[in-house]
C-alpha cells in the first residue's frame, strides 16, 4: 500500500519574524534543490508567523500547517483561531491534540474530536497526535492508551485523505530518548488495526501514521524504514534547516 511519507516540522512556540523567515527560506531552497522529492514536507510555525512563512515558502513544495485550531467557525472566543482563518491564510494542515496541548490546556479526546471535525469541514487536513506517558508505558498500558486516544479523538468521518495520525510517546518528546524500532512498529501496527476497526480497512491501509519523539538525522532511517511508519513529526530538529532536510535525505528521499 503506497503511502506518501510525510516529513513534518512542529516549530512549537519558537521563532520571531527574522529567524522564522530565515528558517522557512532555508527549507524552501533545500526542498527546491531536491527536485521532485517523493516525500511530502510540512512546516507548522506559530500562528504569528503563518503569513510570512507562507510567503517565504513560495514556489517550494512545502505545505503550511498550524499547531491548533478552535472548533467554531467564528465568534466570542478570545484568543482562539478558527480553522477557516487558518485556511484563509494558506494552511492546508493543522496539528491537533499534541501532548503539550493535552497537558497544558487539558485538551480531552472529545475536544480534539470536535476540533478535527471542524477542521475537516473547513477543508483542512489534520495531524492528530496520540501517545503514552512514561508511567503508562512502564505499567504496560501503551497500546491501551493509544487505542483510547484513537477511538476518542479521531472522528468517525476521518479518512486517509483528510487525516494523518502522529504517534508520539510523551516521554520521547524533546528528551533525546526514543523507543526501540520494534516498540514503534508494534504500536504503529496496533494503531492501524484500531483504525481499521473504526474507519474500515481501506482507510486504515491508506492512512499515514507518523512517528514523533526525538527524531534526528542519525535515527531517521531506523524509524522511517519501518513498515507502518509513514513519516515523522519533528520538534527540535525541525528548527535547523540542515537537520530537518537531513532527516528526509537520510531516510532515502
Ligand atoms: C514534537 O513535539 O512533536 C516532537 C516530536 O518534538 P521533538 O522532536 O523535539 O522530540
Amino acid at each position: 500500500m503506497a503511502r506518501k511519507t510525510m516529513i513534518a516540522g512542529n516549530w512549537k512556540m519558537n521563532c520571531l519574524s527574522a529567524d522564522g523567515i530565515e528558517l522557512a527560506k532555508g527549507i524552501a531552497s533545500e526542498v527546491k534543490s531536491m527536485g521532485k522529492p517523493e516525500c511530502e514536507f510540512l512546516v507548522c510555525p506559530p500562528f504569528t508567523l503563518l503569513s510570512s512563512v507562507k510567503k517565504a515558502l513560495r514556489g517550494a513544495k512545502v505545505a503550511l500547517g498550524a499547531q491548533d485550531a478552535h472548533f467554531n467557525v467564528k465568534g466570542a472566543h478570545t484568543g482562539d483561531i478558527s480553522p477557516e482563518m487558518l485556511k484563509d491564510i494558506g494552511c492546508t494542515y493543522v496539528i491537533l491534540g499534541h501532548s503539550e496541548r493535552r497537558a497544558d490546556h487539558k485538551e480531552s479526546n472529545e475536544l480534539i474530536n470536535k476540533k478535527a471535525i471542524a477542521a475537516n469541514q473547513a477543508g483542512l487536513k489534520t495531524v492528530i497526535c496520540i501517545g503514552e506517558t512514561l508511567e503508562e508505558r512502564d505499567s504496560g498500558k501503551t497500546i491501551e492508551v493509544c487505542t483510547q486516544q484513537i477511538l476518542g479523538s479521531v472522528p468517525d468521518s476521518a479518512t486517509a485523505a483528510n487525516t494523518v495520525i502522529a504517534y508520539e510517546p510523551v516521554w520521547a518528546i524533546g528528551t533525546g530518548k526514543t523507543p526501540t524500532a520494534n516498540d514503534v512498529e508494534e504500536v504503529h501496527a496496533a494503531v492501524r488495526k484500531v483504525l481499521a476497526k473504526k474507519l474500515g480497512k481501506a482507510n486504515a491501509n491508506k492512512m499515514r501514521i507518523l512517528y514523533g519523539g526525538s527524531v534526528k538525522p542519525s535515527n531517521a532511517k531506523e524509524f522511517l524504514s519501518l513498515e507502518d511508519v509513514d513519516g515523522a513529526l519533528i520538534g527540535g530538529a525541525s528548527l535547523k534547516v540542515a537537520d530537518f532536510i537531513a532527516i528526509a535525505k537520510n531516510a532515502g528521499f
